[in-house]
């Protein structure tokens, strides 16, 4: 649960920031998934309405994830280095930690008020107020609380942000952390008359052809290890790989959820190879392991069942670690 008195203490903040007209600049985690989206749409649509000067953003690269460009507002994203000057309140949706800020963290330091929305169990709690709560199955969840404590009502605009970011986060209803308050956010949602079927279509079953060229390379070097900790599969693929197959990068974020159903291993790991050559990893588990854990002491966060770090090291090296780690 979030402290008591956090929730009323970030919609006073808000509800100040728009009766005052104040600039408000919301943003989401580096490569905004479908929660930092819905969540920062959701909200600054819901603050530009109560009369609040509103700028939604998200940390550089400015590259919106094919999957999601047809959200509502996106088309309005403003790009990290076009900020307004000196926003009166910067808002933090869906990042565990500052470092997923990316290059919008100092913009969150210097400004005269910050407010951190997440779920994140890691979350240090950065920012002047907080609203934390692991328990919240998604921050769109925390988002509508918020907007229900702005006195906005929700319509089918709203609730299409906000429906992407829970259905994605619960893996459509299907994650532990799907509860009764889940269903019955899901039930207001879907009351506004959304096309909750094409919302999930749009997210989770429309990739172009050559996802399946990427998946059958990143699958066919899948290895099992049943050994190392509770079982563990690990695969890889580059950007460059997504590249051949005529894909983005954020193509690579779906092949964890291909890879982690190998019965024989725990936790499933997807090692995402960028440009630089560092390693974005991916790590989902199947229960038995707190995988937040392991990639927090690989310099990462996450949650008990998904969670992620970036390493520096070379391909061999960064499983050595989190074989070490498990
Ligand atoms: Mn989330």
């Amino acid at each position: 649960m979030a402290p008591v008195g956090a929730l009323e203490a970030a919609v006073a903040l808000l509800t100040r920031a728009a009766d005052d007209g104040a600039t408000v600049v919301l943003s989401g985690h580096v490569q905004p998934d479908a929660d930092a989206l819905g969540s920062t749409l959701a909200l600054a649509e819901g603050l530009r309405r109560r009369g609040a000067r509103v700028t939604a953003t998200f940390p550089a690269p400015f590259v919106l994830p094919a999957s999601l460009g047809w959200l509502p507002g996106a088309d309005a994203l403003v790009s990290s280095d076009r900020l307004p000057a000196d926003p009166d309140l910067v808002v933090s949706l869906d990042a565990a930690d500052l470092r997923r800020l990316g290059d919008v963290g100092p913009v969150l330091l210097a400004a005269p008020a910050s407010l951190v929305v997440d779920h994140h169990a890691s979350n240090p709690g950065f920012g002047h107020v907080t609203l934390i709560d692991p328990d919240a199955a998604a921050t769109v969840a925390l988002v509508a609380d918020l907007l229900d404590g702005l006195g906005v009502p929700l319509d089918a605009t709203l609730a299409t942000c906000l429906y992407a970011g829970l259905a994605a986060d619960t893996g459509s209803f299907r994650f532990g952390n799907t509860a009764p308050g889940t269903h019955h956010l899901a039930a207001r949602l879907l009351d506004t008359g959304i096309d909750h079927a094409r919302i999930s279509q749009r997210l989770f079953d429309t990739a172009p052809f050559g996802w399946l060229g990427l998946l059958s390379t990143a699958t066919g070097r899948a290895v099992l290890e049943p050994d190392t900790g509770a079982g563990l599969v690990w695969t890889w693929a580059t950007v460059a790989e997504a590249g051949e197959h005529g894909l983005a990068a954020d193509q690579l974020e779906a092949l964890v959820d291909v890879v982690r159903s190998a019965q024989e291993a725990d936790v499933a790991c997807v090692l995402k190879g960028a440009a630089d050559g560092s390693w974005s990893v991916s790590l989902r588990s199947r229960g038995g392991t707190d995988v937040s854990a392991v990639a927090q002491s690989l310099g990462g966060g996450g949650h008990r069942m998904a969670a992620g770090f970036t390493s520096h090291r070379d391909l061999e090296e960064t499983v050595a670690a989190i074989r070490a780690a498990l």
